[in-house]
């Protein structure tokens, strides 16, 4: 601001309001953005800190496999898991390079992931942790890449389970993340670490050794998880089976109507239409039985009704709204509207209760018709065979 000459204390005040102050307050804010975004970045979700990781979690003392700097482990795990994975480096062996090798297997235990930086909601981050310790360690032999980590933060319960390449043959991806989960489930169920790294460790030397049974065992969990899907399967056929039916059903439905308006002669159509206007003439109705409105086409009907007026077999009339409701689709013959009678929808007028499909509409009267067709194809069939 000092730049700019001010000439009087009016466009010094205008100024100072002006384009001074918004810079210095953009300034402050970018700066703000600026600090807020940086304190930020070591919380985001996949952030951690392979300073940390070699700074708090040294390699194991040779000739051990456990790193475990805060001692949070009890002597006795310590020990039995230790000696565990010192008999998996002798006794589980792989060929690489003509040369069978021990798979190395070590293990890294935390207070809390949140040394390490990794953000308290953040469950994958402990993985890459875990392969970097890999490397870090050295853990494996370098020409066979065999080794396996562990990582535990005991704290907040989460584990990492990384897999040089020269094991994932056996510690497949689903081996690892089935032991992850058994793990992490033990802790939040027991908090009992001790129990839960004795049985991963365990479940590592089974899978090295190529049985993954009892890690695959099914849990009640498993049932439960199971029992629901296999619900929600059988649900869903009873469900797409029942639809399709009722579409079979319409379309047979259909055909037999088809069929019967075919055979129907259009002097029974006519005698029936003369008869039904006829029962009209002297029932003489202006409402719908059923809206109460005025029906289209009489004196009395509101303008701009897009309705029309339904004459039934039986004389009564309904506006085309009220029949559709009522019956469902239908179709028109000679003048009368006659009702498919399709699936679940009435088939008698709603004031005088006669039927009003067309004569030999009922499904029951063709029954036989079918069942003769059946059995004749029946019989070529077993003619030919
Ligand atoms: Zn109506
Ligand atoms: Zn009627």
């Amino acid at each position: 601001c000092s730049a700019v000459e001010l000439h009087s204390i009016a466009e010094y005040s205008r100024h100072r309001h002006g384009s001074c102050v918004l810079k210095a307050t953009m300034h402050a804010k970018l700066t703000i953005s600026l600090a807020v975004a940086l304190l930020y970045v070591p919380l985001g979700a996949a952030y951690y800190s392979a300073t940390k990781l070699r700074k708090y979690l040294p390699a194991p003392a040779a000739p051990n496999h456990v790193s475990d700097p805060t001692s949070s482990l009890s002597p006795q795990t310590f020990a039995f898991v230790d000696s565990a994975l010192q008999d998996i480096k002798r006794e589980v062996l792989v060929s690489c390079g003509g040369v069978s090798r021990g798979y190395e297997v070590a293990v890294g235990v935390l207070g809390t992931s949140q040394t390490l930086g990794i953000d308290g909601d953040d469950e994958s981050t402990i993985v890459t942790a875990s392969a970097d310790l890999l490397d870090e360690w050295g853990v494996g032999h370098k020409d066979c890449n065999n080794g396996v980590t562990l990582l535990l933060a005991l704290g907040d319960r989460k584990v990492g389970i990384f897999a040089g390449k020269g094991a994932t043959g056996l510690m497949t991806n689903r081996v690892r993340s089935r032991i992850i989960k058994k793990m992490t489930d033990e802790l939040k169920a027991t908090r009992d670490h001790d129990v839960a790294l004795r049985d991963a460790v365990a479940f590592i030397g089974d899978a090295l050794n190529g049985d993954t049974s009892e890690l695959f065992k099914w849990t009640a969990e498993d049932y439960v998880n199971y029992a629901i899907w296999g619900c929600v399967a059988i649900w869903g056929c009873v469900y797409l089976a029942d639809a399709a039916y009722n579409r079979c059903k319409d379309k047979v439905r259909q055909r037999r109507l088809q069929r019967t308006l075919e055979r129907i002669d259009e002097a029974d159509l006519q005698a029936a239409a003369e008869e039904a206007t006829g029962a009209a003439a002297r029932f003489n109705a202006t409402d719908c039985p059923i809206c109460l409105e005025e029906l289209p086409g009489t004196p009395g009907a509101a303008a701009g009704n897009t309705n029309e007026t339904l004459l039934l077999r039986c004389g009564h009339s309904l506006c085309s709204q009220c029949a559709g409701e009522w019956f469902g689709r239908g179709v028109d013959r000679a003048g009368i509207w006659y009702p498919l009678g399709e699936g679940g929808k009435p088939t008698g007028c709603p004031v005088c209760r006669t039927d009003t499909r067309i004569e030999g509409q009922d499904p029951d009267h063709h029954n036989g018709d079918d069942a003769g067709a059946g059995g004749g194809g029946g019989g070529a069939g077993g003619g030919g065979a």
